[in-house]
């Protein structure tokens, strides 16, 4: 999961973004609204945590902005305790949720959960799962059949990417781009790197092996191992 923060106060943008990367997530920072749109146009964000008070273009105007450019990447909205007409705003310009400043970062995991939740097609549950694999975006917990599987949170992250959508061949790009921010997620064979790691603990002590390798393409996780490439 990538997330991009639009926050001028430097501090709590940094709080904020150490506490979403411990987590696993992928975090990309932009410090004023102009800045914030060309992040959004650059990459495919699964959600944008905006602040209303930026310098030279304010929150709501971005989130317009996105809108009006087709953008439909989830808006969690930060607003100042109390303003409510702020919070009113801030959904008719297209937020789909807001969060009232100061917040604890647990709230804010919480409402993130929730709203990339509700805008994926189509698991409602919490528990993503392919045959005896499931994946407990809450507790974080994974496991196949009874086995807990410990995974650092780069691989835990690759992971859901690949899960949030079985039986469908993601590219390389695909999966760095939802997993890493722009600070790392050029570097060529990083995805290859923790696909290597995953299959070292999902899959080798496994007769049906669920990650495989699409010729030229990319990855897919299924039960069915045709055009197998390794
Ligand atoms: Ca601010």
């Amino acid at each position: 999961m990538r997330v991009l923060i639009v926050e001028d106060e430097r501090k709590i943008s940094a709080y904020v973004k150490r506490g979403l990367e411990e987590q696993g997530y992928a975090v990309d920072a932009a410090y004023t609204g102009t800045e914030a749109l060309d992040f959004a146009d650059a990459a495919p964000y699964d959600l944008i945590l905006l602040d209303i008070l930026l310098p030279e273009m304010d929150g709501l105007a971005v989130c317009r902005e996105l809108r009006q450019r087709g953008n439909r990447t989830p808006v969690l909205m930060l607003t100042a305790r109390d303003a409510i007409d702020d919070r009113v705003a801030g959904l008719d310009a297209g937020a789909d949720d807001y969060l009232v400043k100061p917040f604890a970062l647990k709230e804010l995991l919480a409402r993130l959960r929730a709203l990339t939740r509700r805008t994926s097609d189509v698991p409602k549950s919490p528990v993503l799962q392919l045959a005896d694999l499931t994946l407990d975006t809450l507790t974080r917990r994974v496991k196949r059949g009874n086995k807990t599987i410990e995974l650092a949170a780069k691989e835990y992250a690759v992971l859901e990417c690949l899960l949030r959508e079985p039986e469908r061949v993601l590219t390389r790009t695909q999966i760095a781009e939802h997993v890493w921010n722009y600070d790392v997620y050029n570097q060529s064979n990083i995805v290859d790197v923790y696909i290597r790691n995953l299959r070292r603990k999902i899959d080798d002590n496994f007769e049906v092996k669920l990650i495989h390798t699409v010729r030229g393409a990319g990855y897919r996780l299924s039960m069915e191992s045709d055009n197998e490439a390794t």
